[in-house]
């Protein structure tokens, strides 16, 4: 593995990103001072989504919530509807929470080092290195996937991820300089995205190609390696499709911990691994004297950690009373509720169902 430092990589590349630099919604013009509202609320939506989609909904926060205060006093309901598609509610929620604490601060300002941020809902190391370098311009190892994926190529770093982060990082805190670290952290972001790209780097027109050691030794492509995959579990439950009278559907909202934690969803049982026991069905059902039925076919879902399979089961004309905990809903009027993906699935199959010849077995 070839070593470098700062002083071989930053000017180049900061040469490179003065004249390459992307032009994204949340980033402050050369010269201007970065806000570190934006910085953040940019952060925590670029998690794990693209630059693409974030931009869109990264203008929408910005109209409805200028300010961190603006943000804070908003409804949760408000900003986990207007979260709906960037996945990954817990960070919506975190979201809200680190705007209210953030707040209560003096002045409403963002702390500046990374060990006051990481204190607050939702920011990690990541998050807290890029707000303190990029909002702050303070020297800070900002390390996210086309950051490994540039240093592991530069040092020609051919052991696998995940266990080769430690030594990734390592390397990209001695490449980062003390002059214009924030600038340095979004050239490194830019130029994975942009030149050193997963597939076919194009390192033709890389500012770094004389120094990189996987362009030398002509392995380039096939960094960083990551060790196998390990084949995700699955998980099975039951989605129950109450319907009233009137048409209405029964939706809950379900526990503040744990996965799409506060979420809205047609209720289930809870999901688990192994098979789902064909007797137990109706164990978590919100209605137990309703006529229950199970609707043909199956509702897959994949999450980061597991696949779901969930079975759904529908009752018509279940009576509104006590025990049925949740809301009723017409739906045409699911909109107003932040529904995750695997429940708009689920009211999509249970629809289709209801509009089919199979309706209830
Ligand atoms: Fe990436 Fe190629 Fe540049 Fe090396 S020379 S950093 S592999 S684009």
């Amino acid at each position: 593995m070839r070593q470098f430092d700062a002083l071989e990589i930053a000017p180049e590349l900061l040469a490179w990103y003065d004249r390459h630099r992307r032009d994204l919604p949340w980033r402050a013009k050369p010269g201007e001072p970065a806000d570190p509202y934006r910085v953040w609320l940019s952060e925590i939506m670029l998690q794990q989504t693209t630059v693409a989609t974030v931009g869109s909904y990264f203008r929408g926060f910005l109209e409805r919530w200028p300010t961190v205060d603006a943000l804070a006093a908003a409804d949760l309901d408000e900003v986990l509807h207007a979260w709906q598609g960037l996945g990954y509610y817990a960070r919506a929620r975190n979201l809200h929470k680190c705007a209210k604490a953030v707040a209560a601060l003096p002045g409403s300002r963002f702390p500046d080092t990374e060990e006051a941020l990481r204190a607050l809902p939702g920011i990690g190391v990541y998050t807290a290195a890029a707000v303190v370098a990029i909002a702050f311009d303070r020297r800070a190892t900002v390390v996210d996937g086309n950051v490994e994926r540039v240093v592991a190529r530069l040092g020609a770093v051919e052991a696998p991820l995940p266990k080769v982060k430690p030594e990734l990082r390592a390397l990209a805190a001695d490449l980062t300089p003390d002059r214009r670290p924030g600038d340095f952290a979004q050239a490194m972001m830019d130029l994975g995205a942009t030149v050193c790209t997963p597939r076919s780097p194009h390192c033709d027109r890389c500012p770094l190609s004389d120094i990189c050691a996987a362009r030398a030794a002509g392995i380039a492509e096939s960094l960083p390696r990551r060790a196998p995959k390990k084949a995700k579990p699955v998980r099975r439950g039951v989605a129950f499709w109450a319907v009233r009278g009137d048409g209405a559907v029964l939706l809950r909202r379900r526990a503040e911990e744990g996965l799409l934690g506060g979420m809205m969803e047609v209720p289930s049982s809870p999901w688990r691994e192994g098979h789902t026991d064909n007797g137990g069905l109706l164990d978590h059902a919100p209605v137990a004297d309703a006529d229950w039925r199970l609707l043909p076919g199956l509702v897959s879902h994949t999450f980061t950690h597991f696949h779901l399979e969930l079975t759904v089961m529908a009752a018509r004309d279940v009576e509104d009373r006590a025990g049925a905990a949740g809301v009723w809903c017409l739906p045409d009027a699911f909109g107003e509720y932040a529904l995750p993906t695997v429940m708009k699935k689920v009211c999509r199959h249970a629809l289709d169902q209801a509009n089919g010849p199979g309706l209830l077995l």
